[in-house]
């Protein structure tokens, strides 16, 4: 089956892509079982360089990277070199590992125990379609350092990024099936990574219904599974926090990639007495935040990665509360203004649905007891954030937040080196962070007795 890309900003079709069948999908993992065999008989440092060129490979294409990005999924050029720059980042972070992955020598009566991380074999990275590169990264780099082969399915609209990202990998010197790259529909290669005994691990993001669905087939087997999911992140105002500079902010902290982020703080409660002079700021961000062509050096946010999201995203707009909205060019392309909704109630579907758009809803609050039971009533717990000058309530309020990832006066979600996954039905395992490879291994122990 052949599936045609289209460009989010032109609407113009683009590559045809060949799309993967049950019986190639287990060829390719049969290869990669090979591959992990010798790649995981390697000597640890002839794997960490391995890992050290792949990167200087992605290094050299980041502009190559990036454009394809920004024709593909729409991503802004300035965001899409951001994000090839942090697969470097990421392999090189974890090219450090495979010297690293340290045993441990147990006190035991009788003989001597110790631990070995064994690698798992074949891993199965499946990925959603809104930031492609980068989130197959998490997956495949600390994966190939504790010694496993990769199969990777990008999602049907975005494949190209990943893609080249495969290519790259066999120009560096990767050997050959440790690191494939493999097109499909979710139902039949995505399924298949589930269902062939000889992938050991998923590592899946996307939505929580198909998480949902994942682990369950994952059971079949005791697959292992990493599930990186949906949100309905919260960004807290409280009074005494720099209000001029929380708002000046907020649209960044939803509004980046068009919404499309698992991390985006879609819930903005403000402490009732600042809300007012909140939303006065915020509407002024709201309306400067640049909207257009994703090939200009200028644009912040692009447009929706396809015409089904689109029609998905404006779907929420029926009935909705609008207070006012930003602006979006029109014509073709799947453009969608960012906008602002006030919640009916905290039962109102934009205010607890992920909609995974360029909206956000607004609700006012009038204590932290108040503001941490609305945050924690969200079946989701990815990320958020907490705007305070006091930071005995920012540790306060962060600490009783059911979430993975929280910023205080700050909407960072991701850095590499610190660990990321969600609570609740935002997912289960944690990646990134220096103990992300020790994920793919597992844990073995060996006694010897000292007679
Ligand atoms: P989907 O769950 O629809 O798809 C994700 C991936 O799973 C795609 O590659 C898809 O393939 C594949 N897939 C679909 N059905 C199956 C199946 N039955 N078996 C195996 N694989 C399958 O999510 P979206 O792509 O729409 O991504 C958006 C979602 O991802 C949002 O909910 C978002 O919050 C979440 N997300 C979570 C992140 C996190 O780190 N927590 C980060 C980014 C996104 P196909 O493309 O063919 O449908």
């Amino acid at each position: 089956m052949r599936y045609t890309l289209i460009n989010p900003a032109t609407e113009e079709p683009m590559e045809t892509i060949e799309h993967h069948t049950v019986e190639s999908t287990d060829a390719a993992i049969a290869k990669a079982k090979v591959a992990q065999a010798k790649w995981a008989a390697l000597a640890p440092a002839d794997r960490a360089k391995a890992l050290r060129d792949f990167a200087a490979a992605v290094d050299a294409d980041i502009e190559n990277l990036a454009k394809l990005e920004v024709r593909n999924s729409g991503h802004p050029i300035s965001q899409a070199r951001w994000e090839a720059t942090h697969v470097r980042n990421v392999l090189e972070y974890y090219s450090a590992a495979p010297e690293r992955l340290f045993g441990k020598q147990i006190p035991v009566p009788g003989g001597i125990d110790m631990t070995f991380n064994e690698p798992l074999g074949v891993v199965g990275v499946i990925t959603p379609w809104n930031y492609p590169m980068t989130i197959a990264s998490w997956g495949f780099a600390p994966a190939l350092a504790a010694g496993n082969a990769v199969v990777l399915k990008p999602a049907e609209w975005t494949p190209l990024t990943s893609i080249r990202l495969g290519e790259l990998a066999l120009q560096s010197g990767l050997p050959e099936g440790l690191l494939q790259v493999l097109p499909g529909r979710g139902s039949v290669v995505g399924d298949r990574l589930i269902t062939n005994p000889d992938v050991r691990k998923v590592v899946f993001t996307g939505s929580t219904a198909v998480g949902k669905q994942i682990m369950r087939g994952a059971a079949d087997q005791i697959k292992r599974v990493t599930l990186e999911l949906g949100g309905k992140s919260a960004n807290v105002i409280f009074a005494d926090a720099d209000v001029a500079k929380a708002a000046a902010t907020a649209p960044y902290s939803v509004f980046e990639n068009a919404g499309q982020d698992c991390c985006a703080r879609s819930r903005l409660l403000v402490q009732r007495s600042v809300f007012d002079e909140f939303m006065e700021h915020f509407e002024k961000a709201v309306k400067g935040v640049k909207v257009g062509d994703p090939t200009l050096e200028e644009t912040e946010v692009g447009p929706l990665v396809h015409k089904v999201h689109h029609d998905n995203v404006s779907s929420f707009l029926d009935g909705a509360n609008v207070l006012f909205r930003g602006s979006a060019p029109e014509g073709k392309g799947y453009w969608f203004a960012p906008t602002v909704v006030q919640a009916s109630g905290l039962d109102d579907r934009c205010f607890t649905e992920e909609i995974f758009g360029p909206v956000v809803t607004v609700h006012a609050f009038d204590d932290e007891a108040e503001a941490v039971q609305i945050v924690n009533s969200s079946e989701y717990g990815l990320s958020g954030s907490i705007w305070t000058r006091d930071i005995g309530r920012g540790i306060r309020v962060a600490r009783a937040v059911e979430s993975g990832n929280l910023s205080v006066n700050s909407h960072s979600s991701v850095r590499y080196w610190t660990p990321f996954g969600g609570f609740k039905q935002s997912g289960l395992g944690r990646e990134l962070g220096p103990d992300a490879p020790l994920h793919f291994t597992e844990e073995k122990n060996v006694f010897i007795p000292a007679d």
